[in-house]
């Protein structure tokens, strides 16, 4: 009788079956790193994390995930059958993006204790932890109090402009989401804060000509090195850290022209999202004032000089304070798995958007060290402790579904 009413009402992750599931994922070490990288070898650069996606979905299917589909913008969601209860509605993620273009060599290598490989630690490790969660649950039946979507993002590196997460958040999900947890790269550091960011293509287009025979007229290069100068002279405040960067110049056609256009690429980030719109105020004004200052420089001349901004990306700034309970659960939950949390951090994650809407939200290392993220010589290090990146987003996921 018991036994079957176990198998009718299968039992809620208790204190004790839960131990047995940290177990698993310890004793699923080396699993862990074959999923890592396996999954590393597939490309996902920018836009094109369709096969890396697919062959994801196909894990979670094996690993007892069921609904598992594609979304519009490529995200792959897929709900943990083990569920007692609708609400809370928790997303468990990773994303399959890289910032590596298409054709780059995937392989990875070993290199020592290293293990080199592109994006080893960002996002692999994170997609490998999601997964090893996913295989001790199913191992062990687990149930919750809630329900949980594993899911993998497509859209969170630069480019991508977090393109994923504002489709879940804003259509997919929509208004559903209770809590929102991402294991994006190795170690156990805790991001609790959303730094924003904006990002401009900025372009001074004028009518061009011979250096020597049309000169007289506003340059597009000049009006963007004075905007330059007024950026580069710009105060900004150490704490909310606050910062500008302007990252690329491009433009013009030879030594012996005035150039007909010349752009640059500027980011500006955050910790406050205040101070973030306070920056990009004073950016725009030097901006104009770059474009004013060389027109007012020929007085005479009837050449045209234009400003054009185009905006790259903006991921919003967030503060929520420490005191949230998804931070006080995640740092008890970062004890049970004897991980040491020293501080919380703030950072450029998927997290940025759910924690921009009021929505709980953290984003996690996956355990193990890695070094050189989004370098052509990032690698991972499989630390003998790295399962216990996987067991924290556990213990996490466990404590969130607690009442
Ligand atoms: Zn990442």
């Amino acid at each position: 009788m018991l036994r079957l009413l176990l198998l009718l009402f299968p039992l809620a992750a208790t204190a004790q079956n839960f131990d047995l599931i940290l177990e698993t994922i310890r004793s699923d070490k080396a699993w862990t790193l074959e999923q890592q990288i396996s999954i590393c070898q597939i490309p996902a650069p920018p836009f094109k994390e369709l096969e890396r996606g697919k062959e994801y979905a196909k894990r979670l299917g094996s690993l007892g995930l069921v609904d598992i589909r594609t979304d519009s913008e490529g995200n792959i969601i897929s709900r943990w059958p083990g569920s007692n209860a609708p609400k809370p509605l928790i997303v468990f993620s990773a994303h399959l993006d890289t910032v590596f273009p298409e054709g780059m060599d995937v392989t990875v290598k070993k290199d020592g204790a290293k293990l080199k490989g592109l994006g080893m630690g960002d996002d692999c490790r994170g997609l490998a932890s999601v997964l090893t969660v996913a295989k001790a649950f199913q191992k062990h039946k687990s149930t919750f109090n809630g329900t949980i979507l594993f899911v993998a993002t497509v859209g969170e590196e630069g480019q991508g402009d977090l393109r994923g997460m504002r489709h879940l958040f804003t259509k997919e999900l929509k208004g559903q989401v209770d809590a929102f947890i991402s294991v994006d790269g190795t170690g156990t550091s805790l991001t609790t804060r959303g730094v924003g960011s904006n990002r401009y293509l900025v372009t001074y287009k004028g009518r061009g000509g011979h250096s020597y025979g049309a000169f007289g007229m506003p340059n597009p290069a000049h009006a963007m090195g004075r905007a330059i100068a007024r950026i580069a002279d710009i105060q900004v405040p150490a704490t909310p850290k606050t910062t500008f960067n302007i990252g690329r110049v491009e433009g013009g056609t030879s030594v012996n022209s005035i150039p007909i256009s010349v752009s640059m690429e500027v980011d500006i980030r955050s910790e406050s999202a205040s101070e973030l719109k306070t920056l990009d105020e004073r950016l725009r004004a030097a901006f104009q004032a770059g474009l004013d200052a060389e027109k007012q420089r020929w007085p005479n001349s009837k050449a045209a000089l234009d400003l054009e901004i185009k905006t790259m990306g903006l991921r919003p700034a967030a503060e929520p304070p420490d005191s949230l309970p998804i931070v006080q659960k995640a740092m008890a939950a970062a004890k049970g798995a004897g991980v040491t949390i020293f501080a919380t951090r703030s950072g450029s994650t998927d997290a940025n958007i759910p924690m921009s809407l009021g929505i709980p939200a953290i984003t996690i290392g996956g355990g193990g060290a890695a070094q050189g993220s989004h370098s052509i010589d990032e690698s991972y290090e499989d630390t003998p402790d790295s399962y216990k990146g996987p067991q924290w987003a556990a213990l996490i996921l466990k404590s969130l579904t607690e009442k």
